[in-house]
């Protein structure tokens, strides 16, 4: 085994989904019959990590306090129920996210509170389901979520995402997609918010096998790979603070 094996084991990495329309539409069933949540976990279980899953349908949405504390990644999908996710479990993965937990969005998942919190803009988007050709173009090629991709990744039929996406500005575009209508859009794109790293994701729509790809799987493992917490920190300090150097502080028109 491998040394970049043996930390991707030690990666606790949660599979969140809503898990609708597999229950509910038997084409959906048929690319899924576990859930689009097994799939994404089977594949990075496959990789390495050590994975759990989680949906809708539990209690607290099976993002209880003690999950979110034992999870290095949470990945997101979600669709048809993003206002059935309840405010205060969306405040509890967003304070995990400013304290270091690494979060994949991942395609409909632009639309949850809890990217469109984190981004603080609309997240809207173009789109149109005609089974359209995609390439996903490498654009940082030394980007780590990239490594192991060449120039891009095709996919035969996917739901079209076109711009604008209503997001702020990424730290890092890794990906940019043509689609065979027409249309471009920023597919893989990196964020910090306070100590977490945020990657968003845009394949996987629910009616094609999107996560069965085996390319699609390398990058989301990459990602999970990328987004883990560092297994140090540090323990950088905040709030009022002693000078290092010998200043003068006699300054009295502090109102504090
Ligand atoms: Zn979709």
């Amino acid at each position: 085994m491998s040394a970049a094996r043996d930390n991707r084991s030690m990666t606790r990495v949660t599979v969140w989904n809503e898990f609708v329309h597999e229950q509910e539409n038997d084409a959906v069933a048929e690319v899924y019959p576990d859930g689009i949540h097994a799939t994404i976990a089977a594949a990075l279980e496959e990789r390495g990590f050590e994975t759990q899953t989680a949906t809708l349908q539990e209690p607290e949405h099976g993002l209880t306090e003690d999950v979110l504390d034992e999870t290095d990644v949470l990945t997101w999908w979600g669709h048809a129920a993003h206002d059935q996710v309840e405010d205060d479990i969306v405040e509890r993965v967003h304070s995990q996210v400013l304290d270091g937990m690494g979060l994949l969005v991942l395609h409909s998942g632009h639309f949850s509170k809890i990217f469109r919190e984190l981004m603080g803009t609309t997240c809207g988007l173009k789109w149109r389901e005609a089974a359209e050709r995609e390439r996903l173009w490498v654009v940082e090629p030394g980007h780590p979520i990239a490594s192991g991709i060449d120039d891009c990744i095709e996919l035969e039929e996917a739901e079209m995402y076109g711009e604008r996406f209503d997001v702020p500005q990424p730290d890092a575009l890794v990906f940019n997609s043509w689609f065979e209508g027409g249309e471009v859009f920023r597919s893989g794109c990196c964020y910090r918010r306070g100590s977490g790293r945020i990657f968003y994701f845009r394949p996987g729509h629910e009616t094609y096998p999107i996560y069965h790809d085996e390319e699609i799987q390398h990058v989301l493992a990459n990602a999970v790979e990328w987004a883990a917490p560092a297994d140090d920190p540090g323990t950088s300090s905040s709030g009022n603070s002693e000078p290092r150097e010998d200043i003068d502080t006699s300054d009295d028109r502090t109102v504090h």
